[in-house]
């Protein structure tokens, strides 16, 4: 079996509040990734004007990491039951997932909704006990409300051994041991590459490419963002696109993305593991597979689900 050893997909999930903006500004900020682009804000993944201004998806975002020659996608999710279809897509497109909790709050409504969602894909989750420097930060008791909902949300034997890193995405400090704080984040990371399964290489099969998001740029208009689970992708190339309703539509990649930190850059070709975004096809939709020519059976993993309108009612 080929592994991309060279890549790591995981998202990051969390109570609102519970610092999952925090930690990843930071991860970027000591992979170097702020010192190489002063510009970017302060804030990496929570600014809407910035969103808006270069047309970055507004629900879920892709921040890519370089880290010791492995490249890090770490995909944001939405805490809100409201958005539930779209965090089950974004979790089908990686093979890991950081679960952050504040060391003093523990778990709350949105930590068992994500986890839940989470474990029903089958990942294994990394516990991030954050926020570890607060006075009243209590991170044994946390870690035991942690399993405890494990085991209510029914986790298997593999997820319930779950690493654990204590930090302060705050100061940029983290380690094992929930006592001491190492002066970087330097234990996450390697628990991460560590812990997270490489995808598979399957570059050589027949091209696979699910739209899991969609996103809309001034410039290009349209995208589809998605995971290349089998084969490669070059810009020039002729496609089919499998429709939602089993009708079939040939076209030539015109453009193709791949994102380094928080940025996305056009890129001239992609393989099985990249998480990369597609423009070109205007009515392109979340669902929709990428294959060669006509070529249909190239399509043998499951689809992913198509999107559900969730509505809320409360009733007095
Ligand atoms: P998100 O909603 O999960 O993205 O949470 P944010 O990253 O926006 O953090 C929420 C609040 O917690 C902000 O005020 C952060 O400054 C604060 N925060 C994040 N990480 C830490 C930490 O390690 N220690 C402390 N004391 N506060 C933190």
């Amino acid at each position: 079996m080929n592994l991309r050893k060279d890549i790591r997909n995981i998202a990051i999930i969390a109570h609102v509040d519970h610092g999952k903006t925090t930690l990843v500004d930071q991860l970027l900020k000591q992979s170097g990734i702020f010192r190489a682009n002063e510009h970017v804000a302060d804030r990496a993944m929570d600014s809407n004007d910035i969103e808006r201004e270069r047309g970055i998806t507004i629900l879920s975002k892709n921040t890519a990491i370089d880290y010791e020659g492995v490249r890090i996608n770490i995909l944001d999710t939405p805490g809100h039951a409201d958005f539930g279809g779209e965090v089950e897509r974004i979790l089908k497109m990686v093979d890991g997932v950081i679960l952050v909790v504040d060391a003093f709050e523990g778990t709350m409504p949105q930590t068992r909704f994500v986890l839940k969602k989470a474990l029903e894909v089958g990942l294994k989750p990394l516990v991030v006990v954050n926020k570890i420097d607060k006075p009243q930060a209590r991170p044994t008791e946390v870690i035991d409300e942690v399993l405890e909902l494990f085991i209510e949300l029914d986790a298997d034997d593999d997820q319930l051994e779950f690493p654990v890193v204590y930090a302060s995405a705050m100061n940029g400090t983290a380690s094992l041991d929930p006592e001491t704080q190492d002066e970087n984040m330097k234990c996450l990371y390697d628990t991460i590459i560590e812990h997270v399964p490489a995808p598979m290489d399957n570059s050589d099969e027949p091209l696979q490419f699910q739209i899991s998001l969609l996103d809309y740029n001034d410039y290009v208009g349209r995208i589809g963002i998605g995971r290349i689970f089998r084969g490669q992708l070059h810009v020039g190339e002729q496609v089919s696109l499998i429709k939602l309703d089993g009708s079939v539509k040939n076209f030539r990649i015109s453009k193709m993305f791949g994102y380094f930190g928080l940025e996305r850059h056009e890129i001239e070709s992609a393989k099985s593991g990249d998480i990369i975004a597609l423009s070109g096809l205007e009515d392109i939709n979340v669902g929709e597979t990428v294959t060669p020519p006509n070529a249909q059976e190239a399509m043998e993993a499951p689809l992913i689900d198509e999107p559900t309108l969730q509505m809320t009612f409360s009733v007095n």
